[in-house]
């Protein structure tokens, strides 16, 4: 099993087998998004993967039950190479009930309703897509890449051929510019996507990024005070933040503030306390990976 780089997979992967089929993502334009900005995209050869998913057969064997396949957005792989990754994780594991990766609208989109139905019966079974807004004037400006409308078509499209969605959307994307458009634009695009997960995180506004170096001002004025200092106290804690590099330095804002002291480990609220006491969030098998969501508005623990 071989890795390159950082990897991230959604918390409710934290288990899961991680197959690093593609490295990096292929759209990476995201204004908000760091997390493959040093990874030039391309995909591993499929022998090397199936090598990988050999090699972790023979360690793991009984005790894989998932497998995420990565990078950023490996459903753009074609779909050739796609059944043969299904079909050698199905007869390496004889308990695997779940193969899930990052999607894209723009990937989703470029499959037939066929080929999707094809790799859905060989086994994948779920994808995370992560429209951040349903805003599409906010779309344009994080450069998503796909609007309203084609995010709707997306899911669909993934929902006709019998896989589920995750969807996850970023709350104070949008700035205070057009918080209101984001927030009922938003409601609306779950709704009409029709995921079987949705999640809401936290925007973190990450240095170096296209998003900070523009003007972060409206922005972070969205996403300061009260989610400022829940961010930082995360950090504080140790607690990966949104779509962020691992110790990624904090952001001062003019006139923050000291974040409050942490609440009792035992708090029911603290959703990474009651995380900890469900095992071990790094994959059995594979790299300690980072996973880009949680966030103290997450709600994604499904299992
Ligand atoms: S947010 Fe997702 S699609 Fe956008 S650049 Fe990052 S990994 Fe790629």
């Amino acid at each position: 099993m071989r890795y390159e780089g950082k990897i991230f997979r959604p918390p409710s992967e934290a288990d899961a087998y991680i197959l690093q089929a593609t490295v990096g993502c292929s759209w990476n334009r995201c204004t908000y998004c760091d997390m493959y900005s040093d990874k030039v995209y391309r995909e591993r050869e499929t022998d090397a993967c199936l090598e990988d998913l050999r090699t972790a057969a023979a360690i793991a064997k009984n005790r894989v039950d998932k497998v995420f396949v990565g990078d950023g957005d490996a459903l753009g792989m074609p779909t050739d190479r796609w059944l043969a990754i299904l079909k050698a994780a199905d007869a390496g594991f004889p308990r695997l009930r779940r193969v899930s990766c990052y999607a894209t609208a723009i990937n989703i989109l470029k499959k037939t309703p066929d080929e999707l139905a094809a790799l859905r019966a060989a086994g994948l079974s779920r994808l995370y897509i992560g429209p951040e807004s349903g805003d599409d004037a906010t779309l344009k400006r994080i450069a998503k890449g796909s609007t309203f409308a084609e995010h709707v078509a997306a899911a669909e499209r993934a929902r006709a051929a019998g896989i589920e969605l995750s969807v996850i959307v970023l709350l104070g994307i949008a700035g205070t510019e057009r918080a209101r458009e984001h927030a009922s634009a938003t409601a609306r695009l779950i709704t009409a996507m029709d995921p079987a997960f949705a999640s809401a995180l936290t925007t973190t506004v990450v240095p170096k990024t296209p998003l900070h170096a523009a003007d972060p001002r409206p922005l972070r004025a969205a996403v300061g005070g009260r989610d400022a200092r829940r961010a930082a106290d995360h950090r504080r804690r140790g607690a990966p933040h949104r779509r962020a590099v691992p110790h990624q330095p904090r952001v001062e804002l003019p006139g923050h503030r000291r974040p409050p002291a942490a609440r009792p480990r035992d708090d029911p609220g603290d959703h990474r306390q009651r995380d900890r006491g469900r095992g071990d969030p790094a994959p059995r098998v594979g790299p300690r990976a980072v996973a880009p969501g949680p966030s103290e508005t997450c709600s994604q623990e499904h299992v």
